[in-house]
């Protein structure tokens, strides 16, 4: 988790901030050497109220490696009438979001800091977050402990001879909102030690819990949860991002329920993949919801015509989620909650196919897959081993695994990742090509990392294309259109042992399974900075 370097564009970002600051002097965190920040799958923000020469609030939201940061010198508010100058200041480090104490008198910023806020948000965008800033405005909600609900920062045009960026902070009119009310700052006194401005200045009390360095990653929880409760009708993306997804469904009314999608000496009906659907529903919905979706419909069986579907239908009877990605295409399926999965059984939808972006965030990275694609001639053995190999070789980067079967002839090899709004999809893919590529150096014999169809004969296709945007890997748990109803089954890598057969994960025998197993359970926690990879990758070129 803790990175021993530090990357070059934080090494850039924070040049301003440690200029400033003279480390001898001032206890603040000075970013430089060993970052202990801890990954978190949600972006974080800190307030942090500072009585230097003038007594203002310091807004910073995590922006990449860095907190992006503003001084609000009225605070902050909930009342959408009012709109706060934030004067954007220096990029700080993430570790200075845990700084509660006093900068000595003489110092830089010289004065007592509280952390008066804290917790997550996430952009209210469609573009990316950097590009919202760029251009002046950015959208956002803030689910911390005394502020919660949609803002927006507003860029002013300068005035002639002015050097700083003067940003309004509003908030939007929400069910957060007060307006004609400003009581905000009648909550004074910190979140991370309950402590007084006088009690920090004097070094007395609660010493402050920490937040961005706690060792631990802190999921957003009762703060999110709290924010996430109303399932509004306005409620926005980003909104929807915070929430766990619904996983509770109930099996839709079927037309011809009795229709056979799988053929063969114990025929599977329609019936059958809603019941399926229903049951796993729950473990499934948290790799699909806030993703676009394809899926695979069969309506006259697996051995009837085929179809993927990415978009919306019209006449479409049930109210299937969508998103548009962007101007030039329409908008995609997205499946947000265990029911509509559970209604897709009604269009005969087998296969279910997600992005890999993270949730609600289409452009950002999300997870990288690794599909292992034997050719016909490999034993699945040696599959095993490959995906056994890859997993200890991007553990040394500093990702955590998930292996699962595909319901065919392969493996996948999954790595959660923390989103990173900075990261590009090209960034992503660039960083598995050379990961296949190394592994097919190091043994030509077993792998290739190239498309080309002739070098594979007895041998395994690492296909790192599935990481890109717009790329999809089937999901967790999803049905496949194959003879015996197998399924995409999240294994333990305690099970991608010598003899594991996936033609065991079915339909049928799937929801007894996945309901003990133990697999994927921390997918959410091993969520990992895939920057961090790429500087070991970088670093590790003999
Ligand atoms: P197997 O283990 O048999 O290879 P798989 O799911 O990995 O199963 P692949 O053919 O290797 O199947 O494809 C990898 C992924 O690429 C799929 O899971 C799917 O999400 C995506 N994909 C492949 N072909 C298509 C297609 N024609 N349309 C949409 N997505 C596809
Ligand atoms: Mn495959």
């Amino acid at each position: 988790m803790a990175r021993a370097t530090q990357s070059l564009s934080r090494y850039k970002a924070l040049s301003g901030y440690q200029a400033k600051r003279d480390f001898d002097k001032t206890s603040e965190p000075s970013g430089i050497g060993e970052n202990r920040v801890t990954a978190s799958q949600h972006l974080r923000f800190v307030i942090q109220k500072h009585d230097a020469t003038r007594l203002h609030y310091d807004l910073r939201l995590e922006f990449g490696d860095v907190f992006r940061s503003w001084a609000v010198t009225r605070g902050p508010c909930l009342d959408p009438g009012e709109k706060r100058l934030a004067v954007q200041v220096e990029d700080h480090p993430l570790e200075y979001g845990d700084f509660e104490g006093t900068i000595p008198e003489d110092e830089y910023g010289g004065g007592t800091v509280m952390i008066w806020d804290r917790g997550f948000w996430a952009p209210q965008t469609s573009e990316p977050p950097a590009q919202s800033l760029h251009d002046g405005e950015l959208k956002f909600i803030l689910a911390g402990e005394k502020l919660k609900g949609s803002f927006v920062l507003v860029r002013l045009k300068p005035r002639a001879g002015e050097k700083r960026d003067n940003w309004l902070l509003i908030k939007h009119k929400d069910e957060w909102s007060t307006p004609g009310k400003d009581t905000i700052q009648e909550m004074d006194r910190s979140v991370a030690s309950q402590r007084t401005m006088k009690q920090i200045a004097a070094g007395k009390g609660n010493a402050s819990t920490p937040f961005m360095t706690s060792g631990k990653p802190i999921a957003p929880g009762a703060v999110w949860d709290e924010q996430s409760t109303e399932r509004a009708r306005n409620e926005t993306n980003a909104q929807r991002a915070a929430r766990a997804p619904p996983a509770v469904a109930t099996s839709p009314k079927l037309t011809h329920p009795d229709r056979v999608l799988w053929p063969g000496a114990k025929p599977l009906t329609k019936r059958d993949l809603a019941d399926y659907l229903v049951a796993v529903s729950p473990w499934m919905i948290r790799h699909l919801y806030g993703r676009p979706c394809s899926f695979l419909r069969t309506p006259d069986g697996i051995d009837g015509e085929q179809f993927f579907q990415r978009h919306p239908m019209p006449g479409q009877s049930l109210a299937l989620g969508s998103v548009r990605v962007d101007r030039e295409h329409d908008p995609y399926v997205q499946i947000d909650d265990a029911q509509t999965l559970v209604d897709m059984a009604q269009f005969s939808a087998i296969e279910f196919h997600p992005w890999n972006s993270a949730p609600h965030r289409p452009r950002v990275p999300g997870r990288l897959v690794f599909d292992l694609d034997p050719a016909p001639d490999v034993p699945f053995d040696t599959v095993i081993d490959a995906a056994r190999e890859m997993r200890d070789f991007l553990e040394k980067l500093g990702l955590v695994t998930f292996c699962k079967s595909t319901g065919g002839k392969g493996l996948h090899v999954v790595a959660p990742l923390v989103a990173d709004p900075s990261l590009t999809w090209d960034q992503a893919k660039l960083f598995a090509q050379t990961v296949a590529a190394r592994l097919a150096q190091d043994a030509p014999s077993r792998y290739v990392a190239t498309m080309s169809k002739k070098r594979r004969a007895g041998r395994i296709f690492i296909d790192y294309l599935r990481n890109d945007a717009t790329a999809t890997a089937v999901a967790p748990l999803s049905p496949r259109a194959r003879p015996g109803a197998t399924v995409s089954m999240p294994l333990t890598w305690a099970q991608v042992k010598k003899g594991l057969d996936p033609k065991r994960f079915t339909i049928k025998t799937v929801p007894a399974l996945i309901a003990k197993s133990a697999a994927w359970r921390d997918y959410d926690a091993g969520a990992r900075a895939l920057r961090g990879a790429i500087e070991a990758l970088i670093g590790s070129v003999p």
